[in-house]
């Protein structure tokens, strides 16, 4: 179902005019925009740092494996979805593996910036693309999956992204998360991506457990790259000098072929089921229970 943005009136509708209080949102750069205010700055991310994300993420070692873990997740626990929303999906780089792997998933992208979208919709012509704040999604029992990958640590208020998550899933339905973990590696990168924060494991499962929902699976992953991290983090903080995100992306083709090899056998400890205790990322799935009213 859809749900007006600005009288909370839910309607099954093709269009977005609201029959309750007859609003309907405008259009931004092609794209319907639900939070049009917020559309060319906030506090969360830099827009113009898209152009060069698209020709950094092509085959790099760490969109690559974190494209394979939630490939795997949602295989493993949402086999039956029929729908999946990406909130913040950037240029659009999961939601086209999700296509490639998942041809008949309909997928649906939300972005705050309509500067990612074109991107997207290059690379997706058929998903359905918005202009959208995640603190206020016009969805009520929508999706059968919903993800959040590397989006909750932008957002100060993430307890009501959750929030926002679990209204606009089906009963039943799964978010898949990936954040940034270890408050300890802390750097000059998380300032400027703009993170709020790095996670422990026992923080994200509180938030989710606070907004409702089943934990199914948590772990660790970027785990057995983890002394690289530190040690590269270590190497810039002793060189007194800030790393910009993309450079902090940029790597040798060798060692991003060595790194994915690692990423790779990380995988088949994933997939065993192993929970890995620490890694520079975590990844969740939760459900919102099949039966519960709110
Ligand atoms: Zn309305």
């Amino acid at each position: 179902m859809k749900r007006c943005v600005l009288c909370g009136d839910t309607f099954l509708s093709a269009d977005w005019n609201c029959p309750g209080c007859g609003g309907s949102p405008p259009r931004s750069k092609g794209f319907v925009a639900f939070a049009p205010e917020a559309s060319e700055s906030n506090d969360g991310f830099s827009p113009s740092y898209f152009s060069r994300l698209v020709d950094l993420e092509a085959g790099h070692f760490w969109f690559e494996g974190r494209n394979q873990v939630i490939l795997w997740g949602l295989r493993r626990y949402a086999r039956e979805a029929r729908s999946l929303m990406e909130v913040g999906c950037g240029t659009g780089v999961v939601l086209q593996a999700v296509h490639r792997d998942m041809p008949n998933m309909h997928l649906c992208g939300s972005e705050i910036f309509s500067n990612g979208l074109p991107f997207a919709a290059q690379r997706l012509p058929e998903a359905d693309l918005m202009q959208m704040d995640a603190r206020k999604m016009p969805f009520d029992a929508e999706f059968d999956a919903i993800g959040l990958f590397d989006v909750l640590e932008h957002i100060e208020d993430d307890r009501v992204v959750l929030r926002e998550t679990w209204r606009s899933l089906k009963p039943g339905g799964c978010v898949l998360i990936t954040v940034p973990q270890h408050p300890s590696l802390w750097s000059a990168v998380d300032e400027h991506s703009y993170h709020k924060r790095r996670y422990v494991a026992k923080e994200l499962i509180a938030k989710l457990v606070e907004a409702d929902f089943e934990i199914l699976h948590i772990t660790s992953f970027m785990t057995l790259l983890l002394p690289i991290f530190v040690l590269s983090r270590l190497h810039y903080r002793g060189l007194g000098r800030k790393l910009s995100p993309g450079e902090a992306l940029e790597i040798h083709p060798l060692l991003n072929g060595l790194f994915s090899k690692i990423l790779a056998c990380e995988r088949l400890l994933i997939q065993l089921g192993l929970k890995l205790p620490a890694g520079g990322s975590l990844f969740a799935v939760a459900r919102r229970p099949p039966a519960a009213e709110k």
